[in-house]
């Protein structure tokens, strides 16, 4: 990544504006096209509790997700903009009240080192609309021995 495309990258999730103190880009942006909508547009489009989620950041409460008990064939999309996260097939009990999943498309998420966080080192965000979505934990199963402990209510199951 250039520095002119970091810069535009950064200025897209406000890194360099607000809120940004301790949060590093961590890899590279993704081919994809990016979906910006004002503030007043993400209220409409998502309910409040996906609003508090992927526009501010906040935790549900874990077990409230119906997806904690989703275990069907099929594709888990961003609330907010339908862009595929994760696999059904990379989905397993973790045992915390969250939905949990040892693989992402990589490609469909950026990532961000939380430099004061001393639990959750690595929030991942979806790369589309730039929702937040959790945070990686090494304390997953093999073969990455990964944890994406995500949101519920930022992610739409889609059956097969
Ligand atoms: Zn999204």
């Amino acid at each position: 990544m250039n520095r002119r495309r970091f810069i535009s990258c950064a200025a897209s999730t406000g890194l360099l504006l607000t809120g940004g103190v301790g949060h590093v880009l961590a890899n590279d942006a993704p081919p994809i096209d990016t979906l910006h909508l004002t503030d007043e547009q993400w209220r409409a489009r998502l309910t409040p509790e996906q609003y508090a989620v992927l526009r501010y950041s906040e935790t549900e409460y874990a077990g409230t997700s119906q997806l904690n008990h989703e275990y069907r064939a099929g594709i888990y999309v961003c609330a907010g903009c339908d862009l595929p996260l994760f696999k059904s097939e990379w989905k397993y009990d973790s045992r915390t009240g969250w939905p949990s999943y040892w693989d992402v498309i990589h490609e469909h998420v950026t990532t961000r080192k939380m430099i004061y966080a001393y639990r959750a080192p690595v929030e991942y965000r979806c790369a589309r609309c730039d929702g937040h979505h959790g945070h990686i934990f090494n304390d997953g199963p093999q073969p990455t021995g990964l944890r994406y402990c995500s949101n519920g209510t930022a992610l739409t199951f889609v059956p097969a």
